[in-house]
């Protein structure tokens, strides 16, 4: 009975109403679910020693005859059962345990198995509240190896074993979707003996992630996923749109408005986005590379590209302080052409929103950057042909989907991100996407020095700072991060704002959340005219802020924030060649990681040794943002563990023929990855 494995867990032996509330939090709604809930460790059982070999801090199986009960009458002092074999004596004590429930366990005179952990206390053996307790001809089958889980509040650890070795035991077996010959050849057990054996090891590495029956269900996880990402491909590759009218003498003409020359790597990107516009296939492209490395200017001239051949361009971006730097950016270097742009976020007068939205409409506008305001229901392109999104890494896989259904089959897609990508997680994350990479910056950081800082030399780094200033430098303050109330954090931001002022010899600025965006944009032009040196600020200079004067960043707090955010931080510095310095201040709270991070960024000016670093040390996480686009991970593969895994799954997916899929539809439903599909399917 296949579709079983998708029945509710209700269903389970042993799961009522309570244990099913219980897991509903955790996300195991069905039998598969709960199946794919693998054991986080294994318990050895099978040390069964005589009471005179008993070894200490050993899990132990015993066989012993209880013979008297001690009930002191003192509150919080344990009862205690004193057993015995042929060879010696061990108590076993108990706490919290009631007197009936104690004497009908372990009954005196009678044999009894016992499991848990041996401790010496007064010079004598004892169990402290054994796990198992049986009879010893209902109890012979607990010398062995069990399955641990972890703990889920409400459900006693005992009954989730049970409960989960059970139902793995009671699965039928599956018309397995991979080749009899593959699975022989990685001496792989078919999915069902897979969860069984997992669920009931044998031995205690069983468990483990590199076992043949973890790594098997690992792969069908990284299968699953890599194949639903190839069918997005093909059903967007299906696509018709109509080619882009390109010609030589634009490439030309724009690239002559921009005040610099191309690198190659920035070249070759620009051909292949030229080269997708130009076919008749919908482009979905990721334009990858570290901060400073010259991603804005590759959109420019895509967006120009675009509208000289009679296309709308959306351009998309995380905050509205980026949105207007890149508005003027864009009206600045396409200042003499008489392409119309526009300026859209959430705090554009509803006057002037309106009268966008109607120019638009009536494609009186040509280039239209803004924050996700530009995806709302009511606005509407008459030709939107591309759409490029910056900083792209704030998105998960579904809104980027959502969004590339937004346009017709003439919208091409580019997202920007400044997150270098390891590359198993290109395969995970962008596998239905092609990649452009920016590799070198157009100016090398060998001039950046990064010093790592106690909060308690705060003087000394601002004496630091005045003397920069002194020497025409421009320098960011990024403000102490709290985990408090709005409220809290703006105080603290005006806090050391004030502070600064009258320690600084030059003019300040402050920049915080609750900024008036007016106010916001007059400081950041002020600062980019020179007017003033510093810009004080909580986090919103992190993503894409360019002033290629501002060569010194001190960041308060930096052992809190996370290495790609310190990397992006950092990146606002240095841009122009010039010498940079980047100060990371930390508070005495500082834990082992939080060194470890500042260590790597004092070593390292390399975004993908940097990004390669933090998924050691986290993990895979958040690393792509998943986490704030409440998207799922990976519940069974480990992105970095078992990156062998990858590659086979994606050797063995180009090898698959195209009609060979419905065999794979029971995986895809397994994973929930059939909801994607029908994202797609249904618009
Ligand atoms: P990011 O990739 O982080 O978005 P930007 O596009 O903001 O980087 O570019 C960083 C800085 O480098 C900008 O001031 C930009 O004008 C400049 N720049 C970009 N490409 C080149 C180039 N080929 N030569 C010189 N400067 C460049
Ligand atoms: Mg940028």
């Amino acid at each position: 009975m296949k579709n079983d494995l998708f029945s509710s867990i209700i269903n389970v032996k042993g799961i009522g109403p309570k244990i099913k509330k219980k897991l509903e939090e955790k996300n195991i709604l069905n039998k598969a679910d709960l199946l794919l809930n693998l054991p986080s460790g294994s318990i050895d059982r099978r040390f069964c020693p005589k009471l005179d070999q008993l070894e200490i801090g050993k899990i132990s199986t015993i066989f012993v005859i209880p013979i008297k009960y001690s009930f002191p009458r003192i509150r919080n002092l344990p009862s205690r059962v004193t057993c015995k074999d042929e060879y010696s004596k061990i108590d076993l004590v108990f706490f919290n345990s009631r007197e009936n429930y104690i004497k009908q366990m372990l009954p005196l005179n009678e044999e009894v198995v016992i499991s848990g952990k041996v401790s010496l206390y007064k010079s004598k053996y004892q169990i402290t509240n054994p796990d198992y307790i049986r009879t010893t001809d209902k109890g012979t089958n607990i010398q062995k190896v069990m399955s641990r889980y972890s703990s889920i509040s409400g459900i006693s650890d005992k009954t989730l074993q049970k409960i989960f070795s059970d139902e793995a035991n009671n699965i039928e077996e599956l018309d397995d979707w991979h080749d009899k010959s593959f699975l022989e050849k990685m001496k792989w057990l078919s999915w069902s003996q897979s969860i069984k054996r997992i669920h009931n090891p044998i031995e205690t590495d069983d468990v483990n992630k590199n076992s043949l029956y973890y790594e098997r269900l690992a792969y069908d996880e990284i299968f699953s996923n890599l194949l639903i990402f190839n069918e997005i491909k093909k059903r967007i590759e299906k696509i018709k749109k109509i080619p882009k009218q390109i010609s030589k003498l634009e490439i030309d003409g724009i690239t002559k408005k921009i005040p610099f020359n191309l690198t190659n790597d920035q070249k070759n990107c620009l051909d292949d986005i030229i080269k997708d516009m130009k076919s008749e296939r919908k482009m979905m492209r990721v334009l990858q590379g570290d901060v400073g490395s010259g991603k804005t200017i590759i959109a420019l001239m895509a967006s120009y590209l675009n509208c000289k051949s009679n296309y709308q361009t959306a351009i998309m971006v995380p905050t509205e302080i980026l949105a207007t730097q890149h508005y003027k950016n864009f009206k600045n270097i396409l200042d003499k052409t008489n392409i119309n742009i526009e300026l859209l976020t959430g705090k554009t007068k509803l006057k002037n929103q309106k009268i966008i939205r109607e120019k638009l409409k009536n494609n009186k506008i040509d280039i239209l950057i803004g924050t996700h305001s530009l995806f709302q229901d009511k606005i509407e392109f008459s030709k939107l042909g591309l759409i490029v999104i910056d900083e792209q890494h704030k998105f998960g896989v579904k809104q980027r989907i959502n969004l590339s259904l937004k346009g017709t089959n003439n919208t091409d897609v580019i997202l920007m991100t400044a997150t270098p990508i390891p590359r198993t997680l290109v395969l995970t994350n962008y596998g239905d996407m092609n990649i452009s990479t920016i590799k070198k910056k157009p100016f090398s950081n060998n001039n950046l020095t990064t010093l790592i800082k106690p909060i308690q030399k705060l003087d000394e780094v601002i004496a630091f700072v005045n003397q920069r200033m002194d020497n025409e430098d421009q320098i960011y303050w990024v403000c102490p991060l709290i985990d408090e109330s709005e409220k809290l954090k703006l105080m603290a931001a005006i806090k050391r704002f004030e502070l600064l002022k009258k320690k600084i010899n030059h003019n300040i600025g402050l920049i915080h959340g609750s900024t008036k965006k007016e106010d916001k944009e007059e400081v950041m032009q002020d600062f980019i005219d020179g007017k003033i040196r510093g810009i004080i600020s909580t986090t919103v200079i992190e993503v894409g802020i360019d002033n290629p004067n501002a060569n010194t960043i001190i960041i308060e707090n930096a052992e809190r924030f996370g290495l790609a955010q310190l990397h992006q931080l950092r990146g606002r510095v240095g841009r122009s060649g010039n010498e940079a310095n980047c100060i990371l201040l930390y508070s005495s709270a500082i834990s082992e990681t939080g060194k470890k991070r500042l260590k790597i960024m004092k070593d390292s000016n390399d975004g993908f040794y940097i990004s390669e670093e933090d998924l050691k040390l986290r993990g895979y996480g958040d690393i792509i943002g998943y986490q704030q686009s409440g998207e799922k991970n990976f519940i069974i593969a480990d992105p970095i563990y078992h990156s062998h895994l990858f590659e086979l799954a994606k050797n063995n997916l180009d090898l698959l023929e195209q009609n060979n899929k419905s065999k794979y539809e029971i995986l895809l439903k397994i994973f929930k990855k059939d909801r994607i599909l029908n994202i797609i399917d249904t618009g």
